[in-house]
């Protein structure tokens, strides 16, 4: 299975960015609107700049206070991020996701971002193949 078959199962490419400049605390209202992790930083919507998740807050508020939600984004996202391709299999990214111990990854082709895939995504995704190669496996089995 391939990346670009996860997304096509999610039924949206859309990737939710905020501007460098945001603060952090309206990235938080953001990721509690919309029920997700994180937000990618881009000025366009499609260069992705970095990402700050959910845990980044967390651990920063923790550490510093209650001052880093008027901070910008760019001070605590992570800049070194890690991408996949539309083509790269779905066991290479748990595997990139798992070694790196984080749960998202933008989807990037020809520099730009075409979607973003979450630990959840692919393993929801891992399931229901093999599900399906199980049935098929114990169909052949039963010869029917
Ligand atoms: P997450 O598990 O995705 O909430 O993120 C855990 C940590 O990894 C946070 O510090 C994120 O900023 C960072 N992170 C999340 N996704 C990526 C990624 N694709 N590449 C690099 N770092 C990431």
């Amino acid at each position: 299975m391939q990346v670009q078959q996860i997304l096509k199962s999610k039924g949206t490419d859309s990737v939710v960015t905020v501007k460098p400049g945001t603060s952090v605390i309206d990235a938080a209202r953001i990721l509690a609107e919309k029920r997700i992790g994180t937000v990618v930083i881009s000025s366009n919507g499609t260069k992705a700049l970095g990402i700050l998740s959910e845990r980044d807050i967390v651990y920063h508020v923790a550490r510093t206070g209650p001052s880093v939600l008027t901070d910008k984004v760019d001070t605590y996202m992570t800049s070194n991020l890690v991408t996949c391709q539309l083509a790269d299999s779905a066991d290479s990214v748990l595997e990139r996701m798992t070694n790196g111990r984080f749960r998202h990854m933008p989807v990037v082709e020809e520099g730009e971002m075409v979607g973003l895939i979450t630990l959840g995504d692919v393993v929801k995704a891992r399931l229901s193949e093999l599900a399906m190669e199980k049935d098929a496996l114990e169909g052949m089995i039963m010869g029917h």
